[in-house]
């Protein structure tokens, strides 16, 4: 990150530090951030979520972004592609990656709707031998 002292448009040192940037949407904030996303097991994702801070000059807007953590994210992105490279997508954005998540999801929705009908059909048989 920068550490100016003077604003390199137009030279001001009116400058504004690591400001957080925000996307406001419906009565609501959210960060802006940079996310890797690594698959953890079969349920799980990890992410490693940076935020995105700005500098800006007070006198003219100049605005200038950066990532906190920028080695960090460096060292989460390339450990990632080493380790895609070796046992395939673990990134979340690889193509084909999602296809198995959205598998896996079907398969634990059918289990729950065949769990639920079983459950309403005995109880429909229950309540069915108690009028007789
Ligand atoms: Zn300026």
């Amino acid at each position: 990150m920068p550490n100016y002292i003077e604003c390199p448009k137009c030279g001001s040192s009116d400058i504004l530090p690591k400001q957080k940037i925000v996307s406001s949407e419906g009565g609501s904030d959210y960060r802006l951030i940079v996310r890797l996303r690594e698959r953890a097991g079969t349920w799980r994702i990890k992410h490693h979520d940076h935020p995105i801070v700005a500098w800006i000059c007070g006198a003219c807007g100049y605005t200038e972004l950066y990532t906190a953590k920028p080695k960090e994210l460096s060292d989460a992105y390339w450990r990632l592609q080493q380790i895609q490279s070796e046992r395939g997508p673990m990134l979340d954005d690889e193509p084909g990656a999602g296809s198995e998540n959205n598998r896996a999801f079907l398969i634990l929705t059918g289990v729950m709707f065949l769990l639920l009908l079983s459950g309403i059909l005995a109880l429909v048989l229950l309540l069915g031998m108690r009028q007789w």
